[in-house]
């Protein structure tokens, strides 16, 4: 391969742990991230990016691995002295989160673009990969649900994921643009291969995917797609992949995810508990345990997923 770069798209937490692995890859080939922001919100006057705070706090090492949001070692004066005052207490933040978004609102009512601002502060935080915003326009991920249409982060976390979907919808999607640096990323012939993280396939990947030109960006990069499964044995690790689904009527099965990335993928990276699906998906396929439970986890599925990537360069 003569690529120079790992290109990887990511949500928040399943894809944050393949691409922690993928940052410390054994060939030393660095990585731009991709990462989803549907998830974005205004809270308290803050412009929060989970997905991306998620992606930041994981590759930097000061992820929270109890919660698989926010920071370790975190302090929550702020918000108990919010909950005191009557405040809205429904979405956490901790005092340490609390300074990310506020640095982020006040740059970007300066006028920085959401991309720049997230590569600065992953450089600030000691983050070698390059981690980007998928654009710098508004596209807010909405989910119609039997109590009617939610934002996102009001599903996902006021509502725990409980109310049954019927659709998604990207709002802003079909007028937003890859940042500027998606696009130089993925047209500068230096992508070695394409890495679709084990993120939710609805609410983290499609959005992305939603942006008008993100697709012909991907294919013409020429180089190997690849997706992992977020499935595991069938069933989500964590959040509401599969519920959601079953609620969509789509079948719960990695046969499925396969089937909504046909027309991008070249191979698909199949957990060992889903083995006995192998045969029934038309692509090349590697089989390997996906379980991210540990660092090591992390590194041997990015290398996993980087060799079978290497072997469909035709
Ligand atoms: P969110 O934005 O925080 O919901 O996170 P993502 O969309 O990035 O990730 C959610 C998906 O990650 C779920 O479908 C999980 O099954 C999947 N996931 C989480 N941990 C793992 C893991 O260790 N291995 C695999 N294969 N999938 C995982």
């Amino acid at each position: 391969m003569s690529g120079k770069r790992i290109i990887a798209m990511s949500g928040g937490v399943g894809g944050a742990k393949l691409a922690e692995g993928l940052a410390r890859n054994s060939n030393g080939t660095p990585l731009t991230l991709i990462v989803n922001t549907g998830d974005d919100f205004n809270h308290l006057g803050l412009h929060i990016s989970p997905d991306i705070d998620t992606a930041l706090y994981t590759l930097a090492g000061l992820a929270n691995p109890e919660t698989g949001w926010g920071r370790r070692d975190e302090t929550w004066s702020f918000m108990q002295a919010l909950e005191q005052l009557g405040g809205e207490a429904w979405f956490r933040l901790g005092d340490a989160d609390l300074a990310m978004h506020v640095e982020r609102t006040r740059r970007l009512a300066a006028g920085e673009t959401l991309c720049d601002i997230t590569a600065d502060l992953a450089s600030r935080l000691g983050i070698l990969a390059q981690v980007l915003a998928m654009t710098d326009d508004q596209v807010r991920t909405r989910v119609g649900t039997d109590i009617g249409e939610l934002d996102f982060q009001h599903y996902f976390v006021r509502e725990q994921c409980r109310p049954q979907v019927s659709h998604i919808v990207f709002k802003g999607a079909t007028a937003a643009q890859p940042a500027p640096q998606v696009i130089q990323a993925l047209q500068s012939g230096e992508a070695e291969a394409i890495i679709l993280c084990p993120s939710n396939p609805y609410l983290s990947i499609a959005p992305i995917l939603a942006i008008p030109g993100m697709r012909e960006l991907l294919r013409s990069a020429g180089v190997p797609v690849v997706a992992v499964s977020p499935l595991v044995g069938g069933a989500a690790v964590k959040g509401p992949t599969t519920k959601i689904m079953d609620e969509l009527g789509l079948s719960v099965s990695a046969l499925q995810i396969v089937e909504d990335y046909a027309d991008l993928i070249d191979g698909f990276v199949l957990d060992s508990r889903d083995a006995h699906l192998r045969d029934r998906i038309d692509l090349p396929v590697a089989v390997t345990d996906t379980l991210m439970r540990t660092a090591h986890d992390r590194l041997r599925v990015a290398n996993e997923t980087l060799a079978f990537a290497s072997s469909l360069y035709s």
